[in-house]
């Protein structure tokens, strides 16, 4: 293996090492075809190919239902923010919104563009450093649909369970997608930007219940029509190949590592030994609230910025690189999604040790 660091960049993030060397073979080779992987025709063989078992296997993988379609879009995951509500919500209509942090107060903002928004909970006055508990919040009745923030990357801060609601949900899963099992019958919609925990950024997948694409308004373009890229098989424009590719590849690496339930246990593993070193002293103090706790974003603060800055450098020096935590709410934050090994955890939290004993707060 080539001279690799641990990388806790929370997004684009670590892929496994095999898929990225796989990707490199290929991107230059595609199947001994003569010709690279991002030179092919999207409408290929070849191409078609590798969409359709990607597809496949996330449905395996999610144990995705019939009755809904996987698409791949661009855009990020941020023009969910206004596709999700230009799509599914409408003049006079309401929705109901959880503001647990940066992206769920996107996405609240670009609603309101379309229909009626009742934000039913917000931790902004504490910085964002929990997720609501059930009974917290109430749902009114005539909304649409209740959307939530599965993971906040910046914050730190994972929702345990899937809220309970007769309404529908939708969930922005960027960051925790495949992290966990999900029973997927829950919600009319999840999205997922890829270069959190599934691939490299240029594709977001779209996992939306099938009877909802015919809810959109008909002067909605062409483009942002779920319905379009849903009849097409996410082939109605050119596709963004080598992400979709990518994707592909971490999802057949997933196969091999278990499934989804596999994984659960070792990023439960992997959490524990960093939120256990948080705890054994007072020297790190967690940002986010113990049970609202995040399994792949774990955010923590030092004693002054100045230390948070020698912590963070100190790291790197040694090969822990991308610890600084968002702008939003400085400190320290460990992005420790699928692909992250546990031998990188390990090392952090020796450093950790070490740095707290040469560096003592007076
Ligand atoms: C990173 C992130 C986004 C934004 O994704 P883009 O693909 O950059 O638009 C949205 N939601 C969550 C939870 C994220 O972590």
């Amino acid at each position: 293996m080539a001279d690799r660091v641990f990388n806790f960049s929370p997004g684009p993030a670590t892929l496994p090492y095999e898929v990225l060397e796989k990707a490199g073979r290929d991107v230059v080779n595609f199947k001994e075809t003569g010709i690279g992987l991002i030179e092919i025709s999207h409408r290929s063989k070849e191409f078609m190919a590798v969409a359709e078992e990607a597809e496949k296997n996330l449905r395996d993988l999610m144990q995705i239902p019939d009755n809904y379609k996987v698409l791949f879009l661009q855009g990020g995951a941020s023009s969910q923010f206004f596709m999700v509500p230009m799509n599914l919500l409408g003049k006079g209509k309401k929705a109901t919104y959880l503001n647990t942090g940066t992206w769920a107060k996107k996405a609240i903002k670009e609603a309101q563009l379309f229909g009626e928004v009742e934000v039913a909970y917000s931790s902004e006055k504490a910085n964002f450093n929990r997720v609501p508990k059930q009974g917290e919040y109430t749902v009114a009745d005539d909304s649409e649909y209740l959307y939530y923030v599965s993971n906040n990357t910046i914050y730190g801060t994972e929702f345990a369970e899937v809220p309970q609601t007769d309404k529908m949900l939708i969930s922005d899963m960027s960051s925790d997608i495949l992290s966990r099992p999900v029973d997927v019958s829950r919600f009319g919609l999840i999205f997922a930007g890829a270069q959190k925990n599934l691939g490299p950024a240029g594709v977001t997948i779209v996992i939306i219940r099938d009877d909802l694409l015919d809810r959109t308004p008909a002067n909605t373009p062409t483009m942002l029509s779920y319905k379009t890229h849903a009849d097409k098989g996410s082939m109605f424009n050119t596709p963004p190949c080598f992400a979709v590719y990518v994707v592909g590849e971490v999802l057949k690496w997933l196969k091999k590592m278990g499934g989804v339930a596999a994984m659960e246990k070792i990023n439960r593993e992997k959490a524990a030994l960093l939120y256990g070193a948080i705890d054994s002293s007072d020297y790190y103090r967690g940002h986010a609230e113990k049970d609202s706790r995040s399994l792949m974003n774990v955010t923590f603060n030092l004693a002054t910025p100045e230390l948070e800055a020698k912590f963070i450098a100190g790291a790197a020096a040694i090969g822990l690189n991308g610890l600084k935590g968002h702008r939003s709410i400085g400190g320290c934050r460990a992005s420790i999604y699928n692909a992250f090994p546990v031998e990188g955890v390990v090392k952090l939290v020796e450093f950790m040790k070490d740095f707290a004993a040469k560096n003592p707060v007076a």
